[in-house]
């Protein structure tokens, strides 16, 4: 049962700002562009593609962090698209995000008791010492001690500083993390212990996650199921094993092409040739088709859709946004 459902979702923001949104008044940058997406309930599902191409600007549109030019986003069966910030309070507890580096978002002013109770008590989870026990609580559960909610943010490592951001998104009950590259900014020994530590929660609190991020290794280690982006738009979805035993999509290939599998890491164009188009101005037709190496005329003037399809070689299906797998066209 789906828990987060998007249907034709998109954001255009100008492109842009003060001068030069004057210069190209009439030009929007096509960050997300008609996405359908659903994550299942309990599933941990993974979000991937370059910089750049509106994989977190997606990932704030399913919490209403920025509101969407169009189409609709659906939690738990609420149409929450439209609802206002008073509406949609009830909902923020349910779904909480966490960031690339921890230290951006926890104020270095507070102490980390400060920190979660703030959270606590903006969610009505608890008050007062109620609320001053629970955060020593979730701390144990991160791995922290419960005398940690007097300290300050600095006085913790890079891990320690995400072990924090957990706690204080799993202490207002969420039933929906996004994640939003929540172990590129750590070590690889630290990165393998806070993936370790999100996998157990997730399976003791019965979360559902997006794991935004350009490391397949990630990837393959921690989703259920991946859906891949470029430019605005989702190109491939499958299971991780069918994707990573076989990927359909030009795209998804090259960029498992672009980068040595076993080691995580920043994830380089160097496997795809030419360079990303610009998401103001994206291509006529397939967004791909100036770096596919299989482009044919059709992707010039048609946008594949992305729907069930299967290769010749193999009886099983897909769903890819690619002219290849559609028999009426090869
Ligand atoms: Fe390449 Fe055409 Fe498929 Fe796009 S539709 S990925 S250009 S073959």
């Amino acid at each position: 049962m789906s828990l987060v459902e998007t249907h034709a979702l998109r954001k255009y923001f100008p492109a842009g700002t003060g001068f030069v949104s004057r210069l190209f008044a009439d030009k929007k940058v096509h960050a997300v562009d008609g996405v359908d997406l659903t994550i299942d309930r309990g599933q941990t599902m993974g979000l991937v593609g370059e910089s750049g191409c509106g994989k977190s600007t997606l990932g704030n549109l399913l919490l209403r962090i920025h509101d969407p030019t169009e189409g609709t986003i659906r939690f738990n069966g609420t149409d929450i698209t439209a609802l206002s910030g008073s509406e949609l309070r009830p909902y923020r507890s349910e779904m909480q995000m966490m960031f690339q580096n921890p230290q951006n978002s926890l104020n270095p002013k507070h102490t980390v008791g400060k920190i979660l109770r703030k959270a606590i008590e903006f969610h009505d989870v608890a008050h007062g010492d109620k609320a001053t026990e629970l955060a020593r609580q979730y701390l144990t559960e991160v791995g922290l001690r419960p005398e940690h909610v007097d300290r300050y943010p600095h006085e913790f490592s890079g891990g320690q500083q995400q072990r924090i951001a957990i706690a204080r998104a799993l202490s207002v009950d969420p039933e929906f993390i996004v994640l939003d590259e929540p172990v590129s900014a750590l070590d690889v020994s630290v990165q393998a212990k806070i993936l370790s530590l999100i996998e157990d929660l997730k399976n003791e609190y019965d979360l559902t996650l997006l794991f935004i991020t350009h490391d397949l290794n990630v990837v393959r280690h921690v989703c259920d199921e991946v859906s891949v982006m470029y430019l605005g738009e989702i190109v491939e979805n499958a299971s991780t094993e069918d994707l990573f035993n076989d990927p359909y999509h030009p795209y998804t290939r090259a960029l498992f092409d672009s980068i040595t599998l076993p080691e995580p890491g920043e994830l380089s164009s160097g496997g795809i040739q030419g360079e990303t188009p610009s998401p103001i101005d994206p291509p006529s037709g397939c967004r791909f088709r100036t770096r596919c190496p299989d482009a044919v005329a059709e992707c010039e003037t048609v946008n594949p859709e992305l729907v069930e399809r299967e290769r010749d070689t193999s009886a099983e299906t897909r769903d890819t946004a690619c002219h290849l797998y559609d028999p009426l066209d090869r």
